[in-house]
């Protein structure tokens, strides 16, 4: 047994139960400390693993809204969950463009695993990077943030209507295997939209983590001035449906099988980042889907750049990148971009 799931047991013996989002919490703390997870050999493929154009066009993006920041120097360019640290590789390489942008980068990276911290500086050896174990504890200060499937990766609770009303789904033991029930909800508030309503056995999904964490961004942005990009895959409107899933090898397995050893993730519930950053009186731009945001940006054109003199058979690995990154049936609809700012920004891409 692994010592993840000992240590589950010993809390669920002592406890009763522990809930879903702790569940993910230790899960993602046991799975992330593996280090490299990512890519065909691993279990799950992201963005800026597929195709280098993501990152560029994310540094040109960067550099545009620092511009619109008035090119403040020094300001903190800070990514949350940098996986291989591929992605602000990109990022940097493509913003050399605006040499000032990069000169006045303070690097600062939030990951919690050290195997992955490890790589990252690898990836980033011609830069000086701070890492964090958590967002809250960046130095205040003009701020470009960033973070793709960050979000996903956070825990979530859920909550599952039954005969007599909500009730919040937990794991807990039963012949010695992990299983879902359910544990009436004391005294807490439940954050479910008062309108929403479900069929018995139906299940809501939210996430304190994402609502802290979007709530902590968007105060930086109001007090400190800046911008944050969030990619993800998720929905547009808040609604009933589970979607915690577990992935292993690029395939579904089950979500309390063998914990610790596959990817845990749920879909975003971008409304609610969007009510959350709202409240916190960020402005709020998208959330767009990944092509279209794509391709206003210009990935068209970078990707014919890139192809430009090069073998056809090279040229069509771009092609395919691209593809899968900006098409329906790849990345391009369930994906999508969501920017917060502060006071005064107009950031690019989101108008439709
Ligand atoms: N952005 C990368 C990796 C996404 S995987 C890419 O697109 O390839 C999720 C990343 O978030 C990993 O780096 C993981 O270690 C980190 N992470 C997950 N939960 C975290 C948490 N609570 N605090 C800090 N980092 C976390």
């Amino acid at each position: 047994m692994s010592d993840l799931a000992a240590e589950l047991r010993t809390r669920i013996a002592r406890e009763g139960y522990v809930t879903v989002a702790d569940y993910m919490n230790a899960v993602a703390g046991a799975y992330y400390a593996r280090g490299d997870v990512f890519g065909a050999k691993g279990d799950f493929t992201t963005a800026p693993e597929i195709s280098q154009t993501f990152g560029e066009i994310i540094g040109l993006w960067c550099a545009v809204a620092w511009q619109q920041m008035g090119q403040p120097g020094p300001f903190k360019l800070i990514e949350c969950g940098p996986g291989r640290g591929t992605l602000m590789a990109d990022l940097l390489r493509a913003a050399k463009q605006v040499p000032s942008f990069v000169q006045s980068a303070d690097i600062h990276f939030v990951e919690r695993s050290r195997a992955l911290r490890d790589m990252q500086r690898e990836s980033l050896k011609e830069y000086s990077v701070t890492w964090h174990d958590d967002f809250a504890a960046v130095p205040p200060g003009p701020s470009i943030i960033i973070g793709n499937e960050f979000l996903d990766a956070l825990p979530i609770r859920q909550f599952q209507r039954t005969e007599t009303g909500w009730a919040e789904r937990v794991v807990k033991l039963k012949n010695g295997s992990f299983v879902f029930d359910t544990h009436a909800v004391d005294n807490a508030p439940i954050p479910i939209p008062v309108a929403m309503s479900a069929e018995v056995g139906e299940i809501y999904e939210y996430s304190d983590a994402v609502a802290a964490f979007v709530a902590e961004v968007s105060q930086r942005l109001v007090n400190n001035g800046g911008a944050a990009l969030l990619i993800d895959y998720g929905h547009t409107a808040s609604a009933v449906g589970e979607t915690l899933q577990a992935v292993k090898q690029h395939q579904y397995v089950a979500v309390l099988d063998n914990p610790g050893a596959a990817d845990l993730t749920a879909h975003v519930d971008f409304a609610a980042v969007k009510n959350t950053a709202r409240l916190n009186n960020a402005a709020v731009f998208g959330p767009l889907e990944q092509g279209t945001w794509l391709k206003q940006l210009g990935i068209g054109v970078r990707q014919m750049q890139l192809a430009r003199g090069k073998p056809a058979e090279v040229a069509r690995t771009i092609e395919q990148g691209v593809r899968r990154l900006t098409e329906p049936h790849g990345m391009g609809v369930l994906f999508k971009a969501i920017a917060l700012a502060g006071p005064g920004l107009q950031l690019e891409g989101f108008t439709t």
